[in-house]
């Protein structure tokens, strides 16, 4: 189907013109937990330009993830889907012919821009500029792709993306509204900060997590299996510096949770300070008013709760998102929502704010009424989950879940193991009640509505035997 004279119809019906066009800003950083924003009540960390966003905007507290892991998100925000349905529900390789919310908002006249971490194996597709890193890319003096060349950018990463991105708002073409992408590495794995960041945090005690020594009893088999533990599975690499000798038990889990979250924290700190430089520069262009800003990450992450690091889990830690979002006049200044919003949402609420029409096959919904604080009726109470990606890297089992605004049903699905929590009484997730005669009425209504979204969705298992090809790591392969 071309969209095209659609969306010219619509633009001419509405009386829009460019310059009446709001433009978007969208940061996103990788792997950034909400619990590591002061502003959602953190206490190991400060993040005041984070927290000036929340305080001009709206907080959303129940924005979740449809699938936790890098670059199946990055495909259900670009295209409005469901993994299934854009045909990434591991690290395979992004099909940029697809309809993305980029192409859309190109071809109705946006000057659209994407700069740094990109990782979906393919050239990014409908951006008049973009620079990404190839793959994972670097913290320090990282390669940057361009559609032309590949160079080696002296400095550290996150200023690097942010220094792009002004670039991009200085050489603008004015007469066009901008859809910009800046899309930060940090503060993924292995967490490096820059040297000032790192020798500020050298000292500093992160208080544990109450779920920190999680043995998970009454849990199914997956949490054991899984490789993704503070006390065990950090390396060398992640560790950076040798344990002090003699060091044994508890007290080497806290050593390591404290090497981990000083540098993972101190990454989050050039995260704050350069969405500060950034949202400043918008200032001084005079572009507050008219741009939708919103912050995210592409999914959470367990900062020692349960005793983990990572994400892929549907529990609580990993499945949710932080999400802010800023667009003077249209959402009041410190709000808050949670009404359930979803990643693939994103795609529909840009193409919403851009007064375009949001295509029919896209299974997000327009959440502008949820940010400006005017939910449409009947917007949804629950969320389908799955995740895919099995036995790397951490092996995660696969799973099926549904969240509603108060339980979580969880079905590994190869394994046949269940689980069920009541979030109103147990919100860190340390009660399995799947077992529990009295609670077995949930359990039956909560894999009824499961499977009634998993249809409503068609997610027919065609991916669930999916697995990265070996070898593939989000590399674009058009340049060496
Ligand atoms: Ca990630």
């Amino acid at each position: 189907m071309n969209f095209l004279p659609g969306l010219v119809t619509c633009l001419l019906a509405c009386g829009q013109g460019p310059a009446d066009r709001p433009n978007i800003l969208f940061i996103m950083t990788d792997d950034h937990a909400a619990h590591a924003i002061s502003a959602y009540g953190g206490k190991i960390n400060r993040t005041p330009h984070l927290d000036q966003l929340a305080k001009e905007g709206v907080r959303l507290d129940r924005c979740f993830v449809t699938n936790s892991i890098c670059t199946p998100s990055r495909a259900a925000i670009l295209t409005g889907k469901y993994s299934h349905k854009n045909g990434v529900p591991v690290f395979n390789r992004f099909d940029g012919g697809q309809q993305t919310v980029a192409k859309l908002l190109q071809a109705a006249g946006y000057h659209t821009g994407m700069y740094g971490k990109w990782h979906l194996g393919s050239d990014p597709t409908g951006f008049d500029q973009w620079k990404i890193l190839p793959g994972q890319g670097l913290y320090h003096d990282p390669v940057f792709y361009t559609a032309t060349e590949r160079k080696k950018e002296p400095g550290y990463c996150t200023d690097l993306i942010t220094d792009f991105s002004i670039d991009f708002l200085d050489k603008r073409p004015k007469d066009k509204p901008f859809f910009l992408m800046c899309h930060h590495k940090a503060p993924h794995r292995n967490w490096q900060p820059r040297a000032d960041k790192k020798a500020k945090w050298a000292n500093i005690e992160v208080p544990l997590p109450e779920t920190f020594d999680d043995v998970y009893t009454g849990k199914s088999d997956a949490s054991r299996e899984a490789t993704m533990r503070v006390a065990d599975h950090l390396t060398p690499n992640d560790l950076k510096e040798q344990p002090p000798e003699g060091l044994t038990g508890r007290d080497l889990k806290i050593w390591k949770y404290q090497r981990y979250m000083r540098d993972y924290l101190a990454c989050v700190e050039s995260v704050d300070d350069n969405i500060g430089r950034l949202l400043d520069h918008l200032d001084r262009q005079g572009l507050r008013d008219n741009t939708l800003v919103t912050y995210t990450s592409d999914q959470g992450f367990f900062l020692g709760d349960h005793g983990w690091y990572d994400k892929r889990f549907m529990y609580e830690e990993s499945l949710k998102m932080p999400f802010l979002a800023r667009w003077p006049g249209k959402i009041k200044p410190g709000t808050t929502s949670g009404d359930m919003v979803l990643n693939v949402d994103f795609a529909p609420t840009f193409l919403a704010a851009a007064g375009l029409p949001v295509p029919g096959d896209m299974q997000g919904q327009n959440a502008l009424g949820v940010l400006a604080g005017n939910s449409p009726k009947g917007w949804r109470t629950d969320m389908y989950y799955r995740y895919y990606h099995y036995p790397a890297d951490h092996r995660v089992q696969p799973h099926i879940g549904v969240r509603t605004l108060t339980h979580k049903l969880i079905h590994f699905n190869k394994i046949d193991q269940w689980e069920l929590y009541d979030l109103t009484t147990d919100p860190r997730e340390m009660r399995n009640l799947i077992h529990e005669p009295e609670q077995q009425a949930k359990a039956k209504e909560l894999k009824e509505r499961m499977l009634a979204l998993k249809k409503e969705l068609g997610d027919s298992d065609q991916f669930a035997d999916q697995q990265p090809p070996s070898g593939v790591d989000g590399q674009p392969r058009n340049r060496k």
